[in-house]
């Protein structure tokens, strides 16, 4: 890329952006890209703490508030969008509602690159889903008058089969993979930080016992058999 681009993550719970595109937008950054994250719910259904870190009930939504925050000040995005909705009932949200509301946000940065879940959500989490698909129908919306601007999916290949998740064919066909060996420590930093989080423990444990050092994303571009490459 030879210009300073604009890219949008949107996603549902603090700590979604770290575990699939934490180095990614650490190195968008480093390389004079704008990153900002909208983040739908403050994630105050997740768990209370790890590793003798605890939290009340009460007060998660403000602990993963700031976890967040700490993580995009690591990374040095703007700062994170909060929708406010509640943790695990999106679903259950209107889809005008959620739609116009991404809309809005989609709208205002006027992005160059929007990157969401996929139909699975990844872990089919019931919010990552409707992310899914009022992210994607509010990105089809605003791209009708801005057609440069280019929709990508959280994607994994074959490695993470272990999981057992069920993907779909595109969040199974990453077309752009993302090294992050320089992002790493960053990224397995902001995942231990955390701490409200179990998963994220497990996760920056995962990614170093395995050596994952990128992340990987597929275009939705309705190609057959698009062509790997390491940018957006
Ligand atoms: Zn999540």
């Amino acid at each position: 890329m030879t210009r300073c681009k604009t890219f949008l993550f949107i996603f549902a719970h603090p700590d979604d952006e770290t575990t699939s595109s934490g180095g990614t937008m650490a190195k968008l950054v480093r390389q004079g890209h704008t990153v900002y994250v909208c983040v739908a719910t403050k994630g105050e259904e997740g768990t209370l703490g790890s590793g003798g870190f605890s939290v009340k009930r009460s007060d998660l939504p403000r602990v993963r508030e700031q976890e967040l925050r700490d993580a995009l000040d690591m990374y040095g995005t703007e700062p994170p969008i909060f929708l406010g909705y509640k943790d695990k009932q999106l679903e259950l949200i209107g889809q005008e509602e959620l739609q116009g509301r991404f809309y809005q946000i989609i709208n205002a940065i006027a992005p160059d690159f929007l990157i969401t879940f996929g139909p699975s959500g990844i872990s089919q989490h019931p919010d990552h889903i409707a992310v899914h698909k009022n992210a994607t129908a509010a990105f089809h919306t605003f791209q009708s008058c801005h057609s440069c601007s280019k929709l990508f999916y959280v994607a994994i290949p074959d490695m993470y089969n272990d999981f057992d998740l069920n993907l779909s064919e595109i969040e199974r066909n990453p077309n752009v993979i993302i090294d992050i060996t320089d992002e790493f420590d960053l990224k397995i930093a902001a995942l231990r930080n955390y701490k409200s989080q179990e998963d994220a423990q497990f996760m920056a444990k995962f990614f170093e016992q395995n050596k994952i050092y990128f992340e990987s994303y597929a275009e939705w571009n309705g190609a057959d058999t698009p062509s790997i490459r390491d940018q957006f």
